[in-house]
């Protein structure tokens, strides 16, 4: 799936743009504005690496799914989940009457 090697790919992006991950950081002798922009900065990225790690998650499911021939399918209900829903969300776990129930 395109998508999954899209977000991996952010996922190495983010990281690279990560002040903590800069080799120098530990031994540098910033001033005190700087660590702090950094760790504003590091706690972003953070934020962002946790959010499509999640995504690639999502994906793998639907992956594993689809190796299954479970892909479609509604986890509750057992029906297939409409296409034009898929298109929207292809992780779609539910149908949209059950993704309702489960809110409720
Ligand atoms: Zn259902």
């Amino acid at each position: 799936m395109k998508e999954k090697v899209k977000s991996l790919k952010q996922i190495e992006e983010l990281k690279k743009d990560d002040p903590f991950s800069d080799p120098e950081h530990a031994s540098d002798n910033a001033a005190i504005d700087t660590d702090v922009r950094e760790q504003v900065g590091h706690d972003t990225i953070e934020a962002e690496v946790k959010d499509l790690e999640r995504r690639v998650k999502e994906i793998d499911v639907a992956l594993r799914k689809i190796i299954e021939h479970q892909y479609g399918i509604c986890e509750r209900c057992k029906k297939p989940i409409p296409q034009a829903r898929l298109r929207l969300i292809p992780e779609a776990a539910y149908d949209i009457d059950c993704e309702k129930k489960l809110r409720k």
